[in-house]
C-alpha cells in the first residue's frame, strides 16, 4: 500500500488532476490512497470569503466565492462521461450553496469563530476531491472517495487542531483497510471533534494527513507530489547549477526545514519517521524525476545541500563580568526570553557573546536591556548559511575546504558541532551569493 499525496498547485487545473490521476494510476498494483490539498489557491480565497464576511463586505465576498464557483465547475465540466459530471457538478454546486450560506451567516452577525472558519475551509478540500474521484471514474478507475472526518480525529482547538494519534490510527485502519480497493481518495488537512464539528490541522495540514494514513497503514512508502524537483543541493535562484539530492536522512531534511527550504517540514512526517515509512519529495510536473527519498538510515557523511537565511542582525555582548563568571548566559538569555526573541546560533568567548537573531523586529528595547549586562553591538543585514550534512564536521578535510574556498569572505561567525548535520556560517548579506556559488562549486560540481 503506498500513499500519493497532491499539494495545491498539484491539482489546481483538470489537466493537472489529469497528470495526478496518471501517477496514481501506474501505482495501482499497489492499492494507492490518493491524498489531496484543495485545488490552487482555494483555501486562501476561502479564508478571503470568513473575512471579507466578517467585515460585512459582500462585494468581496461573492468575488471569492466566485473564483472558486469557477475553477471547480471548470475542472469539473471537462468530464466526458455525462453522467459523472452531470453528479460532480450537482454535488459541488451544494457545496457552493452552502459556502454562500455560511458566508450570510457570518455577514448576519459580522464575526467569524474559528469553528465556523474551519466549517468554511473544509470545503477546499471536500470539492478538490470530488472532482479528482468523478475524473478518476470517468477514466475507468475502479474509485472510492471517503470522507477524512470519518478517521481523522481531533481536540476542538479549531484552525490548528491536534490529531488523538490512538483513535486516529484505529479508525483509518477500520476504514482504510480494504484489500480490495482499487484508488482510495482522501482530503488532506481535514478532521472533525469527538463531538463530531469538522476541523482542521493548520494551513499546509495535507502532509501530516498524509503522514498518518500512510504510518497507520504501514504503507511501504509515502510520495508528496508537489511542483518542484525535491530538496535542491541549494536554492536554484543562487545557483543554477542546483541539483536535486537524491537522498537524505529525516535529520537532515529537518534541519533544511528550520532554514525554509520548500521541503516537507519534519514535524509533519514525524508519524512517517516512527514507523520508518520513506518520504519521497516529487514533481508533478516532471514525474520520470526520482525526486528526493527522506529515510531514516543515516545517509554517508558529507555536505548534503546549502540553505540560506536571509536577513538575521548578530547581536553580541562585550563584558568582562563574564569572565570566570557563571550564571552569565542565563541572564543574557533571560532577557531574550523576556522580549521573546528567538536566537539561532550563539558563539562565545570568554568576554563576549554573539547570538543570531531574525531581523525584522525592532531591537531597541532588547538593546537597551541588554546594555545593563554589558556592552552590545548589533550588526544588521547578515545572513546564514548553513551545510547540511550527516557528520560534516566529524572529518576536517571537509572543514579545511568550507574554509579554502571562502578565503577572502568576511565571516563573522561559526557554529559547528552542536549538531550532527549542520556547519552554519554568518556573512554579510551582500555575501551570500558569491559565498554559496563558491561552496556549491567545491561541493557539488
Ligand atoms: N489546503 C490547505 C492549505 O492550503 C492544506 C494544504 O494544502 O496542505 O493550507
Ligand atoms: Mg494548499
Amino acid at each position: 500500500m503506498v500513499v500519493l499525496k497532491f499539494g495545491g498547485t498539484s491539482v489546481a487545473s483538470i489537466e493537472k488532476i489529469d497528470r495526478a490521476l496518471t501517477i496514481a494510476e501506474a501505482a495501482l498494483p499497489e492499492h494507492p490512497v490518493l491524498v489531496s490539498s484543495a485545488m490552487g489557491d482555494t483555501t486562501d480565497h476561502l479564508l478571503d470569503i470568513t473575512r471579507s464576511a466578517a467585515r460585512g463586505s459582500r462585494d468581496a465576498t461573492n468575488e471569492s466565492v466566485r473564483v472558486i464557483r469557477e475553477t471547480h465547475l471548470n475542472a469539473a465540466g471537462a468530464i466526458d462521461d455525462t453522467s459523472i459530471r452531470e453528479a460532480c457538478l450537482r454535488d459541488l454546486e451544494t457545496s457552493l450553496r452552502e459556502i454562500e450560506s455560511l458566508a450570510t451567516g457570518i455577514s448576519l452577525i459580522q464575526e467569524c469563530s474559528r469553528r465556523t472558519q474551519d466549517a468554511i475551509l473544509a470545503f477546499g478540500e471536500l470539492l478538490s476531491t470530488r472532482i479528482i474521484a468523478a475524473r478518476a471514474m470517468d477514466r475507468g478507475i475502479n474509485t472510492r472517495l471517503v470522507d477524512s472526518r470519518d478517521f481523522m480525529l481531533t481536540d476542538e482547538h479549531f484552525t490548528q487542531a491536534s490529531v488523538d494519534i490512538d483513535a486516529t490510527y484505529s479508525a483509518i485502519q477500520a476504514h482504510l483497510n480494504d484489500a480490495n480497493a482499487t484508488l482510495t481518495i482522501a482530503q488532506g488537512f481535514i478532521g472533525r471533534t469527538r463531538s463530531g464539528v469538522t476541523s482542521t490541522l493548520g494551513r499546509g495540514g495535507s502532509d501530516y494527513s498524509a503522514a498518518l494514513i500512510g504510518a497507520a497503514l504501514h504503507a511501504s512508502r509515502i510520495e508528496i507530489w508537489t511542483d518542484v524537483d525535491g530538496i535542491m543541493t541549494t536554492d536554484p535562484r543562487l545557483v543554477p547549477t542546483a541539483r536535486t539530492v537524491s537522498h537524505m536522512s529525516y535529520a537532515e531534511a529537518a534541519e533544511l526545514a528550520f532554514f525554509g527550504a520548500r521541503v516537507v517540514h519534519p514535524s509533519t512526517i514525524q508519524p512517517a519517521v516512527d514507523r520508518n515509512i520513506p518520504v519521497y519529495v516529487r514533481n508533478t510536473n516532471r514525474p520520470e524525476g526520482a525526486g528526493t527519498r527522506i529515510s531514516r538510515d543515516t545517509s554517508t557523511p558529507g555536505v548534503r545541500a546549502l540553505a540560506t537565511k536571509a536577513d538575521i542582525s548578530v547581536v553580541t555582548i562585550h563584558s568582562s563580568r563574564m569572565l570566570n563568571a557563571y550564571g552569565f548566559l542565563a541572564q543574557i538569555f533571560a532577557v531574550f526570553d523576556r522580549h521573546r526573541i528567538s536566537v539561532d546560533l550563539v558563539t562565545t568567548s570568554e568576554v563576549s557573546v554573539s547570538m543570531s537573531v531574525d531581523d525584522e523586529r525592532d531591537l531597541s528595547d532588547l538593546r537597551q536591556e541588554l546594555g545593563t549586562l554589558g556592552r552590545v553591538e548589533i550588526e544588521q543585514k547578515q545572513a546564514i548559511i548553513s551545510l547540511v550534512g550527516q557528520d560534516i564536521w566529524k572529518d576536517s578535510r571537509t572543514v579545511a575546504r568550507v574554509f579554502g574556498v571562502l578565503a577572502g569572505i568576511p565571516i563573522r561567525m561559526v557554529s559547528l558541532g552542536n549538531s550532527d548535520v549542520n556547519l552554519s556560517l554568518v556573512v554579510p548579506s551582500r555575501q551570500v551569493s558569491d559565498t554559496v556559488s563558491r561552496l556549491h562549486a567545491e561541493f557539488f560540481n
